[in-house]
């Protein structure tokens, strides 16, 4: 069976870097579960997997413009601490959320330099290109309650599973 819209399929991955540096990896996880055409995967990596089938092994490279885009330099803020305080122990890659005007935004501490802390609302993969190292596992027909969830089943997770 070939990946296409509305199939369930199952991938081992391994991102890198430019420089070869492991971002993330299923290894030791079990694989990731998600229903093609979505967009639960960044474009890049899901465009590229489409028509393959379980066995198939892709090496990929993903641009920023169709992986979690480039940075924007307008995410970074300074904040003082004080305006933090709800966070507790501040530190450096500590993350949470904010609203900002285009509403609730994930943001990182950056820097903390006396009384000042810099923050980055930019995904930490933004401007990034992204290698990665793709197994396919599995591919099969999504159930109707999956489509209509817009997320995978998982037999072994089935039961406590709670649906709104
Ligand atoms: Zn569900």
């Amino acid at each position: 069976m070939q990946i296409a819209k509305n199939k369930v399929v199952s991938i081992d991955y391994t991102l890198t870097d430019a420089g070869g540096e492991v971002l993330d990896s299923s290894a030791g996880k079990e694989p990731l579960s998600y229903i093609h055409g979505t967009g639960s995967l960044i474009p890049g990596l899901e465009n590229q997997l489409e028509g393959k089938s379980a066995g198939d092994e892709l090496k990929l490279s993903v641009p920023p413009e169709s992986g979690y885009g480039e940075r924007d330099e307008a995410l970074m803020a300074t904040l003082q601490r004080e305006q933090l305080k709800s966070l507790g122990n501040l530190q450096e890659g500590l993350m949470f959320s904010m609203e900002n005007e285009q509403g609730e935004r994930i943001f990182t501490v950056v820097k903390l330099e006396g009384e000042t802390v810099t923050v980055d609302g930019n995904h930490p993969l933004a401007g990034l290109t992204l290698n990665f190292e793709v197994t396919v596992r599995d591919v099969r027909d999504a159930s109707e309650e999956e489509l209509t969830h817009g997320h995978v089943h998982d037999g072994s997770h089935e039961d406590g599973h709670a649906h709104d």
